[in-house]
This record gives structure tokens, C-alpha cells and sequence, in this order.
């Protein structure tokens, strides 16, 4: 018998259409009336929060941790139903953490409980036996959706309405969850964990487009005072228009962080163009590239480094690493 806990924190998964189609919160989570039967698993259902995901801010995310980790030990597995909009920031968020290694899933769904196809019981049911499989707990912190297993480092969401929303580009699903048998065919990374305490900072996310900082001078238009840090969606393999490299170089002067990832979907940052504003530039100017992060989980990356009281070459060692 597998003992898992549940942390319900709200999202569609737990909301309800009304007769116009809008989809509301609801009190009474209706994950908590699913009919299906677990011979073999022993459930502790906690109702942790009751928000949409874009409620969710770094502290619900240190919350949950320190929930997983202060009952370590009493548990084989957690599975946490969460709203999709966040999802993939609170699994990188828990994946970044000291937590005990067992399998930890977050699941969700893209229709509320009373709608035509929802796939939140199926997706809960699939969550609970990755958790309880053994194979799952070296596997870092999970997101199963739709039949598919991701690494909570890379997946992200990728559709506003379809139950395929969420998807690993580059990598690909770490497995599958098949009607009888759960299926893995990668590994997972090693990674630095942190037990962090408490978490702050304030960590903007710019997104670069053609003719950026070109009369609109908008990285000018950060007060270096009152942020720790900014994440740039770069152009391409890594680039900035000159001008946008300009003030970014401004801005590190003044002891500003500044993390670089593409805009691009698939593949990694990294220094290849030397021109003006290219990312040889950049890199040499102190910009720090991160890998296989998308901007969102660079920016929990930084902050949660911030946190940890990282600086100088430590900092810049782990956010490249
Ligand atoms: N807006 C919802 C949320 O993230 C979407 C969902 O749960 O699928 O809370």
C-alpha cells in the first residue's frame, strides 16, 4: 500500500462552468468526490490552497515546499493538482528545492469538472500512479498531463484551450502513462537543490523585439534600484538590436544581474554572433545565458539564487550551469 499525499491548490482542475460557460472557482473541490476506486493506495487529501494559478506567487510555491519537506518521511509519493497557467514555475520552483526523493507530480486540466470532455479525473487518476511507481523518484519533480510525463525543468504550456497543452520542447516527455504500464525512456539530470527559508526580489522579464531600445529606450526605463535582477527574451541564438545591448550594459554597470534566454520555442541561448549587440558581445559584457530554461523558470532560477545568498562568480557559475 503506497501512502501519497494530495495538495490541492486550486486551478481549473478543482473549478466549475456556470450555465453561461464561465469558469469559477469552487469551494467544495470536486477532485474530492472522484469515483474511482485505489486498492492499493492510501490517500491524505489536504485542500492546501483554493486559487487560480495566476494567484500563485513565489510564496505559495516556498509554502508547498515546506509542506513536502517538513513530512518527509511519511509519505511515498505527492501529487499537487494546480491551475496549468503556473504550473511549469511551481514544479521548477519544487524541482530547485531540497525535497525528499520520492515522486512528486502536479497535475491539472484545461476543463472545469462539470464540462463536455474534462480531463481532470483523468488526469488526477494518472498523476496518483505515476506517484505511487516506484520508477518515478529519481526522476526530479514531475508534470503529468494528458498521458504524457514531463521533467518539470522543461515543460511548458503551449496551448490556451487543448488537453495537449503542455509539451517539452527540444527534449521531448521524459515517458508515458499507458493503459496498464507507466513507460520511461530518459533520466534526469542531476541539479542543485536549495532549502530556502524564505524568498524575495524582484526579477522583471523583457521580452526583445526588432528595434528594441530605438527611441523607446525601454531598458532605460528600469530603475536599477528597485529590481534585483532582469531576465531579457533575446532574438535568435542569443541577440540584441545594438541599442537594446546598449542599456542592458547600462544597467549591469550598476550591479544589475541580467539573464539572457531566446525567444525562440525551441533550443538554448548561447554566444555565437559577434556583431554589435550579438550574444559574443553580450556574453563578454557580463550577461549571463541560461540553458534550457524559458524566461519564466530563468527568472524563478535567479531569484531563488538571490535568495540563497549567492553573488559574484557563484551566482553567475550557477545560472550558467
Ligand atoms: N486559468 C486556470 C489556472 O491556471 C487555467 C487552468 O487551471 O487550467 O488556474
Amino acid at each position: 500500500m503506497k501512502k501519497i499525499l494530495v495538495l490541492h491548490t486550486g486551478g481549473t482542475i478543482s473549478m466549475q462552468a456556470d450555465s453561461y460557460g464561465n469558469v469559477n472557482p469552487s469551494a467544495d473541490n470536486p477532485m474530492n468526490h472522484v469515483g474511482f476506486e485505489l486498492d492499493d493506495i492510501d490517500l491524505t487529501v489536504v485542500d492546501f490552497f483554493n486559487i487560480p494559478s495566476p494567484h500563485v506567487t513565489p510564496y505559495h510555491m516556498l509554502a508547498l515546499y515546506h509542506k513536502i519537506r517538513d513530512t518527509a518521511g511519511q509519505y511515498d509519493g505527492v501529487v499537487i493538482t494546480h491551475g496549468t497557467d503556473t504550473l511549469e514555475e511551481t514544479a521548477y520552483f519544487l524541482d530547485t528545492m531540497a525535497v525528499p526523493q520520492i515522486p512528486i507530480v502536479l497535475t491539472g486540466a484545461m476543463r472545469s469538472s462539470n464540462e463536455l470532455g474534462s480531463d481532470g479525473v483523468y488526469n488526477y487518476l494518472s498523476a496518483l500512479r505515476v506517484a505511487s511507481y516506484d520508477k518515478a523518484a529519481d526522476k526530479g519533480v514531475l508534470v503529468v498531463m494528458n498521458d504524457e510525463i514531463h521533467a518539470a525543468k522543461y515543460v511548458t504550456k503551449t496551448h490556451t484551450t487543448n488537453v495537449a497543452t503542455f509539451n517539452t520542447p527540444t527534449h521531448g516527455p521524459l515517458g508515458i502513462i499507458m493503459k496498464h504500464e507507466i513507460l520511461f525512456f530518459k533520466t534526469a539530470e542531476p541539479r542543485v537543490r536549495f532549502d530556502l527559508d524564505q524568498i524575495s526580489g524582484t526579477v522583471p522579464i523583457i521580452k526583445a523585439y526588432a528595434g528594441m531600445g530605438v527611441g523607446d529606450g525601454i531598458i532605460s526605463l528600469l530603475d536599477p534600484d528597485k529590481i534585483d535582477g532582469v531576465v531579457i527574451e533575446a532574438l535568435g541564438a542569443g541577440n540584441l538590436p545594438p541599442e537594446a545591448a546598449s542599456e542592458v550594459e547600462r544597467l549591469m554597470q550598476q550591479s544589475v544581474p541580467v539573464l539572457l534566454v531566446s525567444r525562440c520555442f525551441n533550443g538554448i541561448a548561447e554566444p555565437v554572433y559577434a556583431y554589435d549587440g550579438g550574444g559574443v558581445k553580450l556574453a563578454e559584457t557580463g550577461v549571463m545565458f541560461v540553458k534550457e530554461l524559458n524566461s519564466q523558470k530563468a527568472r524563478l532560477k535567479l531569484l531563488i539564487a538571490l535568495s540563497a545568498g549567492l553573488s559574484g562568480q557563484d551566482l553567475k557559475d550557477y545560472i550558467e550551469g
